[in-house]
């Protein structure tokens, strides 16, 4: 009887529970859902938001609240996740991504980046005053004396600080145990011998395995940085999940049947950063450029270096590359994106899990350059559905957040955009954003 009484008292307070979440904070009605799970556009959705999260998503009217959306005519897709970002001024980059969609970024080391600059990027990532995406971010770099990226790149590397480098295995222990203390994603290991020649040496197989042994028994996870078949061949014979790029590998499916085999049995996620090549080429296309220009978000001192002799000289070095490899001589970009998506669409269509990124820095800029990067994979003859869920809901699952993020279905954190135009006609109508919404909140974009 007392049992029964008490569930009298706890189904009533559901009841009244139930009475509240008719409060909804925002509603978003009748709008077109491309939910990011891959699955095809629903239409005439409305969709509910309470405390920042997604609480309801059905086709009856929700408008018993102040804050209605009409999206009759436009498209709500999730808001997008870079996954390889870099940042030596987040306060000026951070509004940027909001102003593009870009909800969520993940960090992947940098010479800025100590523990207390880590720190300070979440905790901008996490108020709702000033736009800025949730931050998601790796350890400094593991690497050692000599190598990438502190050999490669200037900057201000400071061993124990923003890199370790690593003197022998016997270190390995005591610096994973350090850095898990961390609200890390996991590891940022270097594997790779540079970004171009001269080469540097690539890190010793042994500390590799090491340091995923590691990195296993703390719990935590390894992204390496490879950049070449050979180095993602050491990256997954020591058992490593998570790949940060993809540029630089070149799949043979008849040839590389063992490497296929691996990371078929893996089943690594990897980054796509297909941006890195076409930043690379920015300073000899003015039309990109100019298009960059035109968006008036942009410093004129970064499109500028588009003229400065270094990057010129740079782009010209990185075409000879492109028409060597590809045995051609009127290079194309979509020459250096088709070999690329092709071998990744393989992978995709057999359940590899891949993530937009594009690793900012030079002509790859915050925010804009994510929706380049999707453009990329239109170019490639990559579907829109699944180039959606690359930029979300795959992204969070390579976080381990797919739980509370990367989709709008319910429950999960109210991050979304709303469009003016189908990016399933045409992947670039990501770029026709009504408002961007980060939990719940609308945020403010840049020059409105
Ligand atoms: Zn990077």
């Amino acid at each position: 009887m007392k049992y029964l009484i008490i569930l009298f008292v706890f189904s009533f307070l559901i009841a009244c529970k139930s009475k509240q979440s008719d409060q909804l904070d925002l509603v978003i009605s009748n709008v077109n859902l491309i939910d990011g799970t891959g699955m095809p556009m629903k239409t005439n959705v409305s969709i509910g938001v309470r405390d920042g999260k997604i609480v309801a998503i059905d086709s009856a009217l929700m408008k018993s609240t102040e804050n209605l959306i009409d999206g009759t005519g436009k498209f709500l897709i999730p808001g997008l996740f870079d996954c390889h970002v870099h940042s030596s001024d987040f306060e000026r980059d951070f509004p940027k991504f909001v102003h593009y969609g870009v909800t969520s970024i993940f960090i992947t080391g940098g010479s800025l980046c100590t523990n207390e600059y880590y720190a300070a990027m979440r905790a901008h990532g996490n108020q709702d005053t000033i736009p800025a995406p949730l931050v998601f971010h790796t350890s400094q770099h593991f690497t050692m004396e000599g190598r990438h990226p502190v050999k490669t790149y200037k900057g201000n590397w400071v061993d124990g600080k923003t890199v370790f480098l690593i003197k022998d295995t016997l270190q390995i222990e005591g610096l994973v145990k350090e850095v898990t203390q961390y609200p890390i994603v996991g590891i940022k290991l270097t594997i790779e011998d540079g970004p171009h020649p001269p080469w540097v040496e690539r890190m010793p197989q042994a500390f590799i395995n090491k340091i995923q042994k590691e990195a296993t028994k703390n719990g935590t996870d390894v992204f390496a940085h490879v950049s070449d078949n050979t180095e993602l061949n050491m990256a997954l014979d020591a058992g490593i999940k998570n790949l940060v790029h993809w540029t630089g590998i070149d799949i043979d499916f008849q040839r590389d049947t063992l490497l296929i085999k691996k990371i078929y049995e893996q089943k690594p996620s990897f980054v796509t950063t297909l941006m890195i090549d076409k930043g690379f080429l920015y300073p000899l296309f003015p039309e990109w450029v100019n298009a960059v220009r035109q968006e008036r978000v942009f410093d004129e001192a970064d499109l500028s270096k588009a003229n400065d002799p270094g990057y010129i000289a740079r782009s010209k070095d990185n075409i000879s590359f492109w028409k060597d490899f590809l045995q051609k001589e009127d290079v194309q970009l979509s020459d250096i994106v088709a070999f690329q998506v092709e071998d990744i669409k393989v992978l995709y269509e057999n359940g590899i899990n891949f993530a937009l990124g594009t690793d900012t820095g030079p002509f790859v800029l915050p925010g804009y350059s994510l929706h380049e990067e999707m453009q990329l994979f239109e170019m490639g003859g990559m579907d829109q559905l699944d180039i959606i869920k690359m930029g979300t809901l795959n992204a969070a699952t390579m976080m381990k957040a797919q739980d509370s993020l990367g989709s709008i279905e319910n429950g999960k954190i109210a991050n979304m955009i709303l469009l003016d135009r189908n990016p399933l006609e045409e992947i670039s109508n990501t770029m026709a954003i009504h408002t961007v919404i980060k939990r719940g909140i609308i945020q403010k974009r840049i020059e409105e």
